[in-house]
């Protein structure tokens, strides 16, 4: 398996198998200072003609953790996919830049050299191949990449070399409290759902993204999945990273604090704050805000309700 065949794999999960090559990308100069690290704004995506987000907006900066909430079929989950550069959906509006670049036409390979990692809900099992490898490919893949632009810009990123890469994932298990046993592992091979959750955690600890979008499931995290993405996302959340934690119940919360909550409904943010409106929602549901949310869109409260089911 080669390197750009690990990360294939992953976006093969997701239907982007056949995405185009990478492209020379532009580097767009930018102000760090005073430019968003990632910025959604009136973001409109279809699928099959289908219009499912309707005017996103979000700002994630280095060292946030943000959360995503919404009731089933609000779109929280198409946004990860827009966002991972799904080519099954069409951005009909709006844009997405990292670091002041427009990432809108950059295919899922080089969104992920560039930093953004996707965490997805149904991992793929892929038989013979053990988790070490596979990881040592993605990161290969990854690193030597940034290496690349690195020398082209004056940069110090090194590729990594076996050595390093033997190092590094020791180290990150430690801290993600794994046993070494796990590398050895066949990939997603009659994992639990909390090993699958490790083994996604351990790729973004390796991958050492700028920003992580993870998309929870809707039927929940058991709960050793959601000790793992707890412990995970807190021992590796730091200043240098940003995370959007998607995920309709608040339980996850309760372990993971986030610095802001956004709801979703309809395709459209609708409701903002810090963590105590993920405690809000908790007691008051999803049900008062909906007729809160359909008055103030003016929109008929069976409509919303047919759309966020
Ligand atoms: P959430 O993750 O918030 O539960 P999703 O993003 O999965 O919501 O779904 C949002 C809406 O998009 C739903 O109404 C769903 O039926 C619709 N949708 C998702 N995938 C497709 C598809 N492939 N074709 C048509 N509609 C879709
Ligand atoms: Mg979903």
């Amino acid at each position: 398996m080669t390197a750009d065949n690990a990360l294939r794999i992953r976006f093969e999960r997701i239907g982007c198998g056949d995405a185009p090559a990478r492209e020379d990308d532009e580097e767009t100069m930018s102000d760090a200072t005073t430019t968003p690290m990632f910025e959604i704004e009136n973001l409109h995506a279809s699928i099959e003609d289908k219009e499912i987000l309707k005017g996103v907006n979000l700002t994630i900066n280095k060292g946030e953790v943000h959360a995503l909430m919404g009731p089933n079929g609000s779109g929280k989950s198409t946004l990860a996919y827009v966002l991972a550069g799904h080519p099954s959906y069409e951005v009909t509006e709006g844009s997405i830049r990292f670091n002041g670049e427009d990432i809108l036409e950059m295919d899922p390979d080089l969104r992920a050299r560039k930093g953004i990692f996707l965490a997805f809900q149904y991992p793929t099992v892929i038989p013979g191949v053990s988790m070490a490898n596979f990881l040592r490919m993605a990161v290969t893949s990854v690193r030597n990449s940034r290496a690349e632009e690195a020398a082209a810009t004056g940069g110090s990123a090194q590729p990594i070399t076996p050595r390093e890469f033997r190092r590094l994932m020791k180290e990150k298990m430690a801290l993600l409290k794994m046993d070494d046993s796990f590398a050895t592992r066949y990939l997603n091979e009659g994992f639990s759902g909390g090993e699958k959750k490790r083994a996604e955690i351990l790729q973004m600890a390796l991958l050492e993204p700028t920003v992580a979008i993870l998309d929870e499931t809707d039927s929940g995290l058991d709960i050793d999945a959601l000790k793992v993405v707890s412990e995970g996302v807190n021992a590796l959340a730091g200043p240098e990273m940003g995370v959007l934690l998607i995920t309709h119940y608040q339980r996850l919360l309760n372990h993971i604090k986030p610095d802001f909550v956004h709801i979703m409904m309809a395709g459209r943010i609708v409701q903002e704050g810090g963590p105590e409106l993920a405690h809000e929602l908790e007691a008051k549901g999803y049900e008062t805000l909906r007729a809160d949310v359909a008055a103030h869109l003016q929109l008929d409260a069976a409509e919303l309700l047919a759309a966020t089911s």
